[in-house]
């Protein structure tokens, strides 16, 4: 069965690349990326040992909750998300990945009911369709963000362009993963940033080898491979 073999493929190339650059097996955490993904498929997942799960919708995360009420399960909204729909979302998520503005951190602030761990977007690769702050902006923003005292800066996350190549990639990862390190390094009580949330189905072993903590991976838990 397709899923079955990609999530035995998918473990073994994450534990390869972990291994080829020393790092731990419990290196990486594997965010499943559910989104517009069937309860059945979602089951598959679940029982092969996966219990992260990313949504990029409210109504696909709530249709998802109502089902999986396990307790061990972890819930990642993974999409950039309106202020308005902050309310719908922020109390029923473990794990926010596109902090990217600061409207979206005053809402959050006033909405959640505990602190939220939040992955700061950044736009790496400079690609104007896509959301996150500029490299440059980032400093600045990361100051600011102690005015909410909800959030917690747990990493940063980044989306590489679809065609990039591999040296591109590495490019792009390394700098994010730089980017966390200086964050990190102002040891800023709200804003630890340990992680780095980076690598899709298409990048995440170059992902791994540049640092990555958190890939989230969609297709390739369910597409055919042959
Ligand atoms: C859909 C999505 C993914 C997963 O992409 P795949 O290419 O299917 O692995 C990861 N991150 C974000 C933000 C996404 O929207």
């Amino acid at each position: 069965m397709t899923i079955l073999s990609n999530c035995r493929e998918i473990a073994a190339t994450i534990e390869m690349e972990l291994n080829a650059v020393n790092r731990n097996r419990d290196a990486v955490t594997c965010v499943a990326v559910t989104k517009l993904r069937s309860l059945e498929e979602t089951e598959v997942l679940y029982e092969q040992g996966l219990n992260h799960f990313g949504e990029n919708r409210v109504e696909g995360l709530i249709e998802k909750q109502a089902h999986f009420k396990q307790t061990d399960i972890k819930w990642h909204f993974i999409g950039s998300l309106q202020t308005r729909k902050v309310k719908d979302v922020i109390n029923r998520i473990d794990y926010f990945h596109a902090l990217d503005r600061e409207s979206l951190a005053k809402e959050i602030n006033k909405r959640a009911e505990k602190q939220m761990a939040c992955f700061v977007q950044v736009n790496v690769a400079g690609e104007a369709s896509k959301h996150g702050l500029s490299p440059e902006e980032l400093q600045d923003f990361i100051t600011l963000l102690e005015a909410y005292p909800q959030i917690q800066v747990v990493g940063l996350m980044t989306m590489a362009p679809i065609d990039a190549d591999d040296e591109t990639l590495h490019r792009i990862f390394y700098q994010l993963k730089k980017l966390q390190e200086a964050v990190a390094e102002r040891n800023l009580p709200y804003a630890p940033c340990t992680e780095t949330s980076m690598g899709m189905s298409r990048d995440y072993p170059i992902a791994i080898q540049e640092g990555a903590t958190f890939v989230r991976i969609g297709s390739s838990f369910f597409e055919e491979t042959e």
